[in-house]
């Protein structure tokens, strides 16, 4: 091709990244890999093979951990724990050799990563490893800051960690450098698909000197992630599917493991019709076809504003046409291959099921290898499968919408809730959109932005936790201070025959701001110690649960109120409790059979006056991500919260995760103390003479043992908590599965929660990305 060819056909030259350095190292560590346990290398098992899906070259021979290897690595990452975690500043030291290394061998790790996951050269080397990097160096400051900063919490102690294929080495730094900044070791797996880069790091980690056992890689299939859930570990992190994420929830329920789960998404890319089109469409290639759109918060959902759609959809096809995909280790290629044949063949089936109008970028694609063109689907309904469920390929459909509230109902329209990037000229519509999508990160303007400083995760069905910033540091560390074993209380039930004057009466549920019969029409009787008749509580049913979270819903408008508001109806309850103090003294009293009544008011009061105080202090932050522009952690309500009551203490047991709870906007629907239910519904007439909107607060009364799988099942129930002395926490877990609501679990102990941990469970964080700029 001469000069003058080049001139006139304008096209790509070829430019080649070499794959040598990558296949050296293969071939110095003899191609075939074992374990990673205790600071070595273990022999090679029983091994299967890395392929290259751009070629379908077998790279290397990695090993099928066995239940020997996991159980040899945990207990590696056991003994190395305690010392690991005493230092600090040893541990920065150790992170910060850890980044130096990342971006000496970066080169090395691109083309690696390239072929063995098939993503582009350009976005391994400008992206995946840059990114990885980056974190390291943020984290080892987190190690340097934790003493400082973080004086009450302690690490989780061994941590499993499970990770995906589309970005192996990135997904591997997002769990690993916050877990060793915080003083946890680590027995991570990567996916089968994704092995190689992971095997480097460790052999970057002997080069940084880490201790022996503070890094444990087991290589192996969904079996080994199986056997790491099982292990005696403290915590899993994991990423991946949302079917998966599913199945370790249950797995793990009732083990005391902590649990993060980074999940699907399906996550809508929302156009304006005032919006920058050509920088819209720029935005919709990342976005879409950045990773092969093996991204789980890939832009996959298009909503544009009607007016535009034409023009919008012409100018796509022509951006997309214009797309070339081939050779990942090309530096001029915009979309590589897909990871397996598996992916390719799922994708393929998913897309000509549908009935969409499709189009297919024209380039020509390698005759060999995993690949699959850019495209776009128009013309679903909202309630299509491909546009209900995540494609996990370079495959973008799209709808239209008339008004900002149509697009907000589409954008919400799933059960995942990752991410979402919204287009507009507008800041003020902007602004007003971002809080109202369900979305754990929201990107203005821009798409898929990432930074170790600033909180990445979901809600709904794409999980719980954050990875990044500080919010992330909560996933690797717990409050310091002890639990006390929790003993299960059985109701007074001897019966002497003889009421307590004036009358007797029944206590009514108390949902949607009114006293309301119980669906079941049962009641209880509530005695004193001595045996006298205290009165009768009504016995809760699923039903009224669901009619306490129709009064719930009914109350979103709390969640919006200022703080200001919110803490002011709080000192108005604590105002009106405080003026009934005897009465409900002399009620926890004959409850109970104690004599620690008033003491138990004081506090209730004393606790509703500290929430009110951090109503309108939970800030928010602005993170200084590394580019011109914010990232801002809001702090938002969960939604909808469930309480299963301390028993032992029938007023505290209600007002201490209350007051919290509605401080930071939530609604809750509490079930009362079950021996000791009669405080609770007392405190309706507090409530109701203290301005709280309808239906911000209900309170059942009942059995927690019945109602718990319920609450814990309820789709309308974004969280359930469980301060029971009834041994409820495995089914509370293990059935909210099916949602993947948040839960906060006692397993049978109780302990007190210090403020941050109150804030974090009471909260969930969205990043808001905010670019500068024309
Ligand atoms: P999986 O969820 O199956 O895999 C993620 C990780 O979990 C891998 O390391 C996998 O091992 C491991 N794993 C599999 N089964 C278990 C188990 N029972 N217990 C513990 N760990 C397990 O995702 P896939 O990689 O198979 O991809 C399937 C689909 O998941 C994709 O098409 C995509 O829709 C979605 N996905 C979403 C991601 C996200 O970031 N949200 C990331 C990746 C996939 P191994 O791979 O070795 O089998």
């Amino acid at each position: 091709m001469t000069v003058k060819d080049i001139f006139e056909t304008m096209d790509y030259g070829p430019a080649p990244e070499s794959a040598a350095p990558a296949l050296e190292w293969l071939v110095d560590m003899g191609d075939r890999f074992g374990c990673f346990i205790d600071g070595k290398f273990t022999d090679p098992g029983e091994t299967f093979e890395a392929k290259n899906p751009a070629t379908g070259n077998v790279l290397a021979h990695v090993t099928q951990a066995t239940q020997a290897d996991v159980d040899a690595a945990v207990a590696a990452a056991r003994k190395a724990q305690a010392k690991w975690a005493k230092d600090g500043h040893k541990r920065a030291r150790a992170l910060y050799a850890i980044a130096r290394l990342l971006q000496k061998h970066a080169r090395l790790f691109a083309v690696l990563e390239t072929l063995d996951n098939g993503k582009p050269i350009r976005e391994s080397r400008d992206i995946d490893i840059p990114l990885a990097a980056r974190h390291f160096y943020y984290h080892a400051g987190m190690a340097e800051l934790m003493e400082e900063e973080l004086p009450d919490q302690e690490p989780v102690g061994v941590c499993g960690q499970v990770v995906p294929w589309n970005f192996p080495l990135l997904m591997l730094a997002w769990k690993i450098a916050p877990a060793l900044a915080m003083g946890n070791t680590t027995v991570l797996k990567p996916a089968e698909y994704t092995s190689l880069t992971a095997l480097l790091f460790a052999d970057i980690c002997r080069q940084a000197g880490l201790p022996k056992g503070v890094v444990n890689i087991v290589t192996g299939d969904g079996a080994v992630g199986e056997m790491l859930t099982a292990a005696k570990v403290d915590k899993i992190a994991f990423t991946g599917s949302t079917a998966v994420g599913r199945r370790i929830r249950e797995a793990t329920a009732g083990s005391g493991k902590a649990l993060t789960l980074e999940l699907g998404g399906k996550s809508p890319y929302i156009v304006f019709e005032d919006a920058d089109i050509d920088s819209a469409i720029e935005g919709l290639v990342d976005a879409i076809w950045f990773n092969q759109g093996e991204v789980c918060c890939a832009g996959s959902r298009l909503l544009v504003q009607e007016g535009i759609a034409p023009r919008f959809y012409d100018k796509l096809r022509a951006r997309m046409d214009k797309l070339r995909v081939g050779d990942p280790l090309d530096k001029a290629i915009d979309v590589g291959a897909l990871v397996d044949p598996v992916q390719l063949r799922t994708i393929t089936d998913m897309v000509e099921g549908s009935n969409g109008d499709i189009h297919r970028a024209p380039g020509p694609l390698p005759t060999q290898g995993c690949y699959y063109p850019p495209t776009l689907i128009t013309g679903l309904s909202p309630a299509d499968r491909l546009m209900q469920e995540e494609i996990f390929g370079p495959v973008l459909v799209s709808t239209t919408f008339r008004t900002p509230t149509e697009a907000v109902e589409l954008a919400n329209n799933t059960r995942y809730g990752l991410a979402a990037s919204l287009w507009t000229e507008n800041l003020n519509l902007a602004l007003d959109i971002a809080p109202k999508l369900a979305a754990g990160v929201v990107w203005i303007n821009a798409t898929n932005l990432f930074d170790a400083a600033a909180g990445f995760g979901g809600v709904r069905e794409s999980g719980f936790g954050r990875e990044g910033g500080w919010e992330g540091l909560m996933a690797y560390t717990r409050p310091k201070g002890s639990s006390r074993p929790l003993r299960e209380i059985a109701p007074y039930t001897t019966d002497d025959g003889d009421p307590i004057p004036p009358l007797d009466r029944t206590a009514k549920l108390y949902v949607g701001g009114k006293q309301a019969r119980p669906d079941g029409g049962y009641s209880r009787p509530v005695h004193t110690r001595t045996g006298k008749l205290l009165g009768h509580a009504s016995l809760a049913n699923r039903k009224d649960i669901r009619n306490a979270v129709e009064a719930m819903n009914a109350a979103r408008g709390w969640s919006r109120t200022t703080g200001h508001l919110r803490a002011q109806i709080l000192y108005y309850i604590a105002e009106n409790l405080s003026a009934r103090e005897d009465e409900f003294a002399a009620r926890i009293n004959h409850l109970t059979g104690g004599r620690s009544g008033d003491k138990e008011v004081v506090q209730a009061i004393r606790t509703l006056f500290r929430w009110a105080a951090w109503a309108d202090k939970h800030d928010h932050r602005a993170k200084p991500v590394p580019m011109r522009g914010t990232a801002l952690a809001m702090n938002e309500p969960l939604g909808n919260i469930g309480v299963l009551c301390d028993d032992a203490r029938p007023l505290m047991g209600l007002i201490e995760p209350v007051a919290p709870a509605i401080a930071l906007g939530n609604r809750v629907t509490a079930v009362a103390s079950a021996p000791y239910p009669l405080a609770a519904t007392d405190f309706y007439q507090v409530l109701e003479t203290s301005d709280l909107p309808a239906g911000v607060v209900n309170i059942l009364t009942g059995d927690h043992a019945e109602l718990a799988p319920h609450m814990a099942a309820h789709a309308g129930l974004d969280a359930v908590w469980s301060f029971s002395s009834s041994d409820l926490s495995a089914e509370i877990e293990h059935a909210s599965a099916a949602t993947l609501k948040r839960t906060w679990v006692n397993n049978s102990r109780t302990r007190d929660w210090p403020t941050a941990t109150w804030l974090a469970q009471s909260t969930e964080v969205k990043t808001i990305w905010i670019p500068y700029g024309e």
